[in-house]
């Protein structure tokens, strides 16, 4: 299938071909279409599916054949759960319209308002925003979503994690009721579904590729290791391996920081990337990996989401995380648009269920090693640490993320998520 077989626009097309794409990912050929004969849609799609395209060309195309006002009213809003993640929709946005006479702007939390409030003066017709700011120049009156169209909601389910309902059903209450509304989420828990009602419409329900084949596709791999020698043994395998752009997660804040010291005081350049970090030193750090500068990026899972980073060939779970889900969410930042990746996930023994549960999540037995000088400690515990404990996810969500979630309990439909979701490929009307 080609593009030029989804109803898209020459304008479109050519900002299309003018990034290389040249076949339409699987989200893409089911979603474009459906948006464009102006369905309400509930895709499931992660990060690396292609979901932004999937629903920013067809958004722009009904946005450039619509009503063009003089005062440029925003006819289309996408919420995004992080700051990271709204700047990177904006780039594809900014990309995608470059044929068409189509302004957008973005704005997130943590940074002055005052540009992003000239920007909006000057008329927008996209709007890509965090809840947190988006309510805060509203309660201003610096903003109006009174003409809104079309509604994205980006990473739903990561929204909810952050405590964002109780905006989100405030932003929906000062928007015209009649829109046309998208709702992308990696998972389908009780939440995102009564989320779905709500706001949905007759939606039609699309996926994206099974999570399991993305993971087929990556090449994993377990080191057995002990807890204490973890460091050493990540510092030996980027050295000896010669790993360039390797990024690793680990389960805490904290922990991010010690590693990345340990990884500079072994002479491999490494940045972290958390909540606790100013947004100009996140945007750095993800500059610098980009670039080739930074050879690391310690992140943390909530951190992590939604980056764009294309092509890596390393991941590394520092800590396997206690939630299946995030795992493949980790690797699927390997192996992306078909280059082929490794993920590598050092276990010591407290990690023993959260492997076997992942192994059961992504059907199959990762093969494990034990490196010499790096062995496990056969002394050591197999209990698992407690969730909850040393978790960097909304231990403090003003501080971790982009706004103002309103509540800490990130982990409350947390258990649902290794549930698979009841989904189906085609239309549910
Ligand atoms: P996303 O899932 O939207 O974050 O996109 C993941 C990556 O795939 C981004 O780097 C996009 O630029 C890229 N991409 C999106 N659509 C296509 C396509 N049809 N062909 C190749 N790459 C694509």
């Amino acid at each position: 299938m080609s593009f030029n077989s989804l109803g898209l626009s020459d304008a479109l097309l050519k900002a299309v071909s003018k990034q290389g794409y040249t076949t339409p990912s699987p989200i893409q050929q089911k979603a474009i279409p459906l948006i464009l004969e102006r369905k309400d849609v509930l895709a499931s799609a992660q990060t690396g599916t292609g979901k932004t395209a999937g629903f920013t060309l067809p958004m722009l195309q009904i946005l450039s054949q619509g009503q063009q006002l003089r005062h440029r009213p925003i006819r289309a809003l996408v919420l995004t759960p992080t700051r990271e993640l709204a700047a990177q929709v904006y780039d594809n946005v900014k990309e995608y319209s470059a044929f068409l006479d189509i302004r957008s702007t973005v704005i997130f939390g943590g940074v002055n308002q005052r540009p992003q409030v000239a920007t909006l003066r000057n008329g927008v017709d996209v709007l890509i925003a965090t809840p947190g700011r988006l309510l805060d120049l509203h309660n201003q009156k610096l903003l109006s979503l009174a003409n809104v169209e079309i509604l994205v909601l980006d990473e739903a389910d990561r929204m909810l994690d952050m405590g964002f309902l109780r905006d989100i059903k405030k932003i929906m209450s000062i928007m015209p009721a009649k829109r046309q509304n998208l709702l992308f989420s990696a998972t389908f828990s009780k939440d995102i579904k009564a989320l779905a009602n709500d706001i949905l419409h007759h939606p039609i329900l699309v996926e994206a590729t099974p999570e399991n084949s993305t993971v087929d596709a990556i090449d994993q791999k377990v080191y057995r290791v002990a807890k204490g020698l973890k460091s050493d043994l990540l510092v030996k395998l980027i050295s000896d391996g010669n790993w360039e752009q390797v990024l690793v997660f680990t389960r805490t804040k904290h922990g991010a920081n010690k590693l990345t010291k340990k990884l500079i005081s072994s002479n491999i350049s490494a940045m972290a990337i958390h909540g606790n970090k100013s947004q100009g030193a996140r945007t750095k750090a993800l500059d610098g990996f980009k670039k080739g500068t930074t050879r690391v990026l310690v992140a943390t899972d909530i951190a992590a989401r939604g980056l764009d980073i294309p092509l890596l060939p390393h991941v590394v779970n520092y800590e396997l995380p206690n939630i299946s889900e995030d795992y493949v969410h980790r690797i699927g930042r390997t192996g992306r648009a078909g280059a082929s990746g490794e993920a590598v996930s050092l276990v010591s023994a407290d990690e023993t269920s959260f492997l076997r549960d992942i192994e059961k999540l992504v059907g199959q037995r990762i093969p494990s090693e034990i490196i010499e000088g790096f062995e496990p400690d056969p002394n050591a515990s197999t209990e698992p640490f407690k969730p909850g404990q040393g978790r960097q996810r909304n231990a403090n969500p003003r501080n971790s993320n982009t706004n103002k979630p309103k509540s800490g309990n990130a982990n409350r439909n947390r258990n649902n998520r290794n549930k698979r979701p009841n989904r189906h490929n085609d239309r549910k009307e």
